[in-house]
């Protein structure tokens, strides 16, 4: 990939890491907090690829809190009931505070959206969920007539392009698989509109949102190798998804490859590139024999987190907050070891949970 690369003799290959408060007066750069020129190389990338004009920020939130903030006092938000934590929590945040009204819906269901839309400023949409993995249908939700935002953290830029679906703006969480190594936190937002762009612009200024040039050239490595890491990790994520449905320790999993879940055929119509590599599965025997699987894994990671090189899991329902997610289900992030290693080790802790 050549976006966000110098071309020509002498030409660095990778962006320089910017270490710069300000710059000479008369240019078209002025200060570190409005312009950066590693923060123009990962965004020209992050840009061809979602077909957009993207902004870093310090953080996913940070990008969702920009599009957020960018709509009126009052502004009415239609959001999923199983958004993001930390997107709900942002959102309860600003109802509580008189800064707008959030309506809360099963946004793998159509026809409740198009029920809570009338009136509203904004749909906030995820697909995949997290961490249900359920998959809403962003071409009929952008022609509700409601500008719409999606975070396309867990399809990542290759697997699935919100901007040709109809979205005003797509958000990443960077921290996740465009980073990919678990060792930054950033994000970026992404529209073809100039309205949408100015905003953006706009709030990360004002708020001051900015990432560190380390933490953006660090993301732009990330990134280069993001379609040899997301085939290795799919490719997991669908054998495993296949084992764990067939093991009578497992009562339910969910991933959108596999042909039991509830919106398979938009998934593969939606995310032509593949279904990517998270899966969510509920442990038969409940909650507590879900809690000592992740602390039985020896090679995955109990770990918050997802979309690095490293397999992580965790139980969601150990948070606050984290009622609409069942007791028992375990977020598996895969990451790039060997699909055989990983299997001996979920075996291995589910015997470890069956035995007590
Ligand atoms: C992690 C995550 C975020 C938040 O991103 P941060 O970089 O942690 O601020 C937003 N949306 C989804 C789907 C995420 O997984």
């Amino acid at each position: 990939m050549l976006a966000g690369r110098g071309r020509g003799p002498g030409q660095p290959v990778n962006p320089p890491v910017s270490l710069n408060a300000t710059y000479e007066a008369g240019g078209d750069r002025v200060y570190g907090r409005d312009q950066n020129e590693t923060w123009e190389a990962f965004e020209a990338a992050i840009g061809a690829l979602e077909g957009g004009t993207a902004f870093a920020f310090a953080s996913g939130l940070a990008a969702i809190a920009a599009v957020v903030d960018s709509l009126p006092a009052g502004a009415v938000v239609v959001a999923p009931a199983d958004a993001y934590n930390g997107t709900r929590r942002l959102l309860a945040d600003l109802e509580r505070n008189g800064r707008l009204t959030a309506r809360l819906v099963d946004i793998t269901d159509t026809d409740a959206v198009a029920a809570a839309a009338p009136g509203a400023d904004l749909i906030w949409a995820e697909s995949p969920t997290n961490p249900m993995l359920g998959i809403a249908d962003l071409s009929a939700l952008a022609a509700l007539g409601v500008p719409l935002a999606v975070d396309n953290t867990l399809a990542s830029p290759l697997l699935q392009h919100p901007l040709e679906l109809g979205a005003a703006v797509v958000v990443h969480s960077a921290t996740k698989l465009i980073a990919g190594h678990s060792d930054v936190v950033m994000g970026v937002a992404v529209s073809r509109d100039d309205t949408w762009l100015g905003r953006l612009e706009a709030r990360r200024s004002l708020h001051g949102a900015v990432p560190g040039p380390l933490e953006t050239f660090l993301a732009l490595r990330g990134l280069r190798t993001l379609p040899v890491r997301l085939d290795r990790a799919s490719a997991t994520a669908a054998e495993l998804a296949r084992r764990l449905e067939d093991d009578a320790r497992i009562s339910a999993v969910r991933y959108p490859g596999l042909p039991s879940h509830p919106q398979h055929a938009l998934a593969a119509k939606q995310m032509p590139g593949g279904f990517g590599s998270m899966v969510a599965f509920e442990v038969a025997a409940g909650a507590e024999a879900a809690e000592t699987v992740c602390e039985s894994v020896r090679i995955a990671v109990h770990a918050t987190s997802l979309g690095g090189v490293e397999t992580l899991l965790e139980r969601r329902g150990r948070y606050r907050g984290e009622q609409a997610t069942p007791p028992n289900l375990i977020r598996l992030s895969c990451g790039l070891e060997h699909v055989e290693d990983l299997w001996a080790d979920l075996d291995q802790a589910l015997a470890a949970a069956a035995t007590g």
